[in-house]
């Protein structure tokens, strides 16, 4: 069995790794001077590569059903265990898995030899341009060279976190297949928001719940980061994708930024009550509560400092963009390809696999997760279909 593979980052080198040790002739073809660019930048290159609370409601509405089914056919521990075989063993921290030396570019790696020991060839430098398929066959062009091949698995992902890749490229293949496109817009993105004057480079936890026309939509909480155009840290990027889909929907949209999370209102009231009656100046009586550089935007409003510290309401304009977000979402709709298998329900022979499909994750392993499973079932099927 020939199978192409257009795409060598995480979902493709699992697929390649995968159909090689099932006996298929694989041949990768990357468009980048090296395979697993990407995968070898995650998680600030430690590489959260999964996280031991798996469920599907962590991925976007549309996708939560094919979700459940990919990992049902290709459960979590099955992918530890084929990442073992390929030399990756993980430690776990606060649920999320890394690999064990911390080093994102060693998942890289060990995928990359893994495939290669299994007979896989890789070709970098060496992007596909063209994708067609007749009489059965497949052919890649790569403006060089052509290739055939009896299947072909798609693994392009998409061009978040890329400077020097044109979004209109993604899936660009797929469709040339006949696959249908939800459009991409950022998701794990920082936003662009109203923000507090003087308060660029503040670390703060905090709570986050993102409002439409008024009307509460999603909640994260954890370290947030205010910069000089918005917001950023892990709980701005997990509200990013669903703050993007409501703008496109023209919705009003905006961001609560609660100080004190861990205390209710009345609690907050009662404890700023306390201090005063203790004798802390009214100046000095946040101090110690929160960041220094967020006294003086959080005093001299009309409402209680209670309320005001709880209730900072700033409007979302959008995300910082497709080079500064971890995923986009959207890509081929999911109802196209079968969770089971991973092919494609539109073009038999042809398998999806990983970002370039509309399923994305919340930040902690879960978009690599993924493209594992995917790809490491992908390519187990093409072998044997
Ligand atoms: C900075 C950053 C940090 C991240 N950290 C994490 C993390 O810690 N945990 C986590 O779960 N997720 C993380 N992610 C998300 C995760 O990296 C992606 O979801 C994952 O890499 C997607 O895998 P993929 O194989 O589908 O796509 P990619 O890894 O993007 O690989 C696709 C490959 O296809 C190649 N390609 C594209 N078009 C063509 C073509 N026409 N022909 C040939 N090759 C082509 C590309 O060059 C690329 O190498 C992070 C993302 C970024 C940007």
């Amino acid at each position: 069995m020939k199978i192409l593979i257009a795409g060598g980052g995480a979902a493709g080198l699992c697929a390649a790794a995968a159909a090689a040790a099932e006996g298929a002739s694989v041949t990768v073809l990357e468009a980048g001077r090296t395979v697993g660019e990407k995968l070898s930048r995650t998680g600030n290159g430690r590489g959260n590569i999964g996280n031991t609370d798996m469920d599907a409601a962590y991925y976007n509405a549309s996708s939560r059903m094919f979700v459940a089914e990919l990992f049902h056919a290709m459960p979590a521990d099955s992918v530890f265990g084929f990442l073992r075989t390929c030399g990756i063993e993980t430690r776990t921290v606060d649920g999320r898995i890394y690999p064990m030396s911390e080093e994102a570019p060693a998942v890289t790696a060990n995928l990359r030899d893994a495939a290669v020991r299994c007979g896989a060839v890789i070709h970098t430098n060496a992007p596909v341009r063209s994708l067609s398929k007749r009489e059965g066959k497949f052919y890649a062009g790569t403006g060089s060279w052509t290739y055939e091949a009896d299947r072909v698995i798609l693994a392009t992902g998409t061009s978040a976190g890329c400077r020097d890749r044109d979004a209109g490229e993604d899936a660009s293949l797929a469709r040339s297949l006949g696959h249908s496109l939800v459009p991409f817009h950022p998701a794990l993105c920082p936003l662009r928001t109203d923000v507090l004057k003087g308060t660029s480079g503040v670390r703060v936890r905090a709570s986050l719940t993102l409002l439409a026309d008024g009307r509460e939509v999603m909640s994260d909480e954890g370290q947030v980061q205010l910069t000089d155009y918005g917001l950023s840290g892990i709980p701005a990027m997990n509200l990013s994708g669903t703050a993007g889909d409501l703008l496109a929907e023209g919705r009003n949209v905006r961001i609560r930024l609660d100080l004190l999370p861990s205390f209710t209102e009345e609690e907050a009231a009662s404890l700023l009550g306390e201090r005063t009656a203790a004798g802390i100046p009214e100046n000095a009586v946040l101090r110690g509560l929160i960041p220094a550089k967020l006294i003086p935007a959080v005093t001299g409003d009309d409402q209680s400092l209670a309320e005001r510290l709880k209730n900072i309401s700033l409007r979302v304009y959008g995300t910082a963009g497709a080079a500064a977000a971890q995923v986009l979402r959207g890509g081929i709709p999911a109802e196209e390809v079968d969770p089971r298998t991973m092919a494609s329900r539109i073009c038999k022979g042809a398998y999806l696999c990983g970002e370039i499909l509309n399923a994305d994750g919340l930040c902690g392993g879960y978009n690599l997760m993924f493209a594992f499973a995917g790809g490491i079932l992908a390519g187990k099927q093409a072998a044997h279909a």
